[in-house]
């Protein structure tokens, strides 16, 4: 396989450290609210990553973190005046809820930054030692000058950085805010404030900086040396190149071979971020859409290339997913018959000539630095071939193992479920349900509690979830 290296900014063919297995490590999310739509992208992405080398016979450790202390969890839990630790819970498990939807599998591990402290003061303590880091005021910062190769992931040269952070370096100096020795050095670890969560260290009561999280995370569940480290193209610089100075300077060996970036999810050619309002949750976008429609709209496009989000184009993806489904539904049917006919010379020469011609091709698209829209036309062509080549007629264990390539490129390798997700709703339901959850509403307001909760415990059993937002309540069928 060959995947394009941010380091080397070249193609290059993947040679894993230890033969038949790989270790990735993927930067997660921050929880401070649900994940947005762009979020979304590296973790369809690289889950299929992982599931490709899956394919390809490779043991995968496959670990990636969730951010859970943090400035904006900090304020969100002030916002809404309960503890850090509950914002972040609550978005941990929202956002598994998501991942689950989008078919992301969980992870070999999900650590959490604020459970890997006693880890991350030791990499302090190291980095101090080495004389990497200085503490000052209860502030450790790391020492960009004495990490030479600083820049070598971003290709920036220090120099030019340098000066980029003077007139900004100037400004904290007057105020007085910031007694770093240079300005180009940043926070390993930072003094508390009124009111937020610390950790006792050497250098007062505190919490780690963000960088520092995934150096550590990635040594304890990966290694020293990662096979693979991914991430959105925002994280390179500053994230990952500071991820670099402190790895490579506290553990002396190099810390990734290989580095995969994807690219933007847009909207109207801006990145979709949370900073620009312009984005969509993914729990909003799935109940528009079938979530196997966003997964297989991500995976449409090359994860290098930035991919804009509009409802033309969502849209088209459910009409590609369609093709894809009839063919396999049409499979399974022959397949499911089971009309005890004997394959014919004509079928045989199909599974053994044509068939491996298919998985070939695909197999080509995917070592090609992932190119998931490529395998994507692979399996459309694949569909109409055997779309061509079957009918009524058809031997049952034919279909069958047609079904079964179509199974193992599209369910096991991008993670397109081949079923659909069908919920019908006639009216007469809805309006049943909706009679039950204002009746449920109403025993809520008049302290009825007991009915309330009978109510909602019918509803369950009819396979309907209901959820009490600051809009109402929302139900939908399990
Ligand atoms: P954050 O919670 O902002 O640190 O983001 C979590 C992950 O999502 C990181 O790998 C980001 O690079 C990635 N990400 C954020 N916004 C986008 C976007 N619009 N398109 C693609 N990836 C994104
Ligand atoms: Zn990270």
């Amino acid at each position: 396989m060959r995947i394009y290296n941010t380091k080397t900014r070249r193609k290059e063919e993947f040679k894993p450290i230890h033969e038949g297995k790989v270790g990735i490590y993927v930067c997660g999310p921050t929880v401070y609210d649900f994940i947005h739509i762009g979020n979304a992208r590296p973790m369809i992405v690289f889950d299929t990553l992982r599931r490709y080398f899956e394919h390809k016979g490779y043991e995968v450790k496959y670990v990636t973190n969730f951010t859970d202390v943090d400035d904006k969890i900090i304020k969100r839990s002030i916002e809404e005046g309960i503890p850090a630790s509950e914002v972040s819970e609550k978005y941990i498990a929202e956002c598994k809820k998501d991942m689950e939807a989008l078919n992301v599998r969980p992870a070999s591990v999900h650590p959490q930054a604020t459970q890997e402290i006693p880890e991350m003061i030791d990499m302090v303590k190291t980095l101090i030692d080495k004389g990497h880091a200085y503490e000052k005021n209860g502030t450790v910062y790391f020492k960009v000058r004495s990490f030479e190769p600083y820049g070598k992931l971003s290709h920036k040269k220090i120099d030019d950085l340098e000066s980029g952070h003077r007139a900004e370096a100037h400004a904290l100096k007057v105020t007085g805010e910031d007694e770093k020795e240079d300005a180009l050095d940043f926070v390993l670890w930072k003094p508390k404030k009124e009111g937020e969560p610390f950790w006792v260290s050497p250098w007062g009561d505190g919490r780690p900086g963000w960088h520092l999280e995934c150096s550590c995370m990635s040594k304890k569940y990966v290694g020293e040396t990662l096979d693979i480290h991914a991430g959105g193209e925002d994280l390179i610089f500053p994230h990952h190149e500071n991820e670099i100075a402190q790895s490579e300077a506290a553990n002396g060996v190099e810390f990734a071979n290989y580095w995969m970036h994807n690219a933007f999810l847009r909207i109207n050619g801006d990145k979709m971020s949370k900073s620009l309002g312009n984005f969509f949750t993914v729990r909003d976008i799935c109940e528009q859409y079938d979530p196997q429609v966003i997964r297989f709209f991500m995976l449409s496009a090359q994860y290098r290339t930035p991919l804009n989000f509009s409802k033309e184009l969502v849209e088209d993806a459910s009409r590609g997913l369609e093709r894809i489904l009839n063919g396999a539904e049409k499979l399974k049917e022959i397949a499911d018959k089971k009309n005890g006919r004997f394959t014919s010379d004509e079928e045989q020469k199909i599974l053994e000539e044509e068939m491996p011609k298919f998985i070939e091709r695909f197999d080509a698209a995917m070592d090609d630095d992932l190119n998931t829209a490529d395998a994507i036309s692979v399996l459309f062509e694949l569909v109409r071939f055997t779309n061509a080549n079957t009918d009524e007629k058809s031997s049952s264990n034919y279909a069958d193992c047609l079904y079964k390539i179509l199974f193992e490129l599209s369910d096991k390798v991008l993670g397109i479920k081949l079923e659909r997700k069908e919920v019908v709703m006639d009216e007469d339901e809805t309006a049943k349900i909706e009679a039950m959850i204002a009746e449920r509403t109403a025993a809520k307001k008049n302290k009825d509690f007991a009915k309330a909760d009978e109510i909602r415990n019918k509803l369950s059993e009819m396979g309907i979830i209901i959820e009490d937002t600051r809009e109402g309540v929302k139900w939908k069928k399990a």
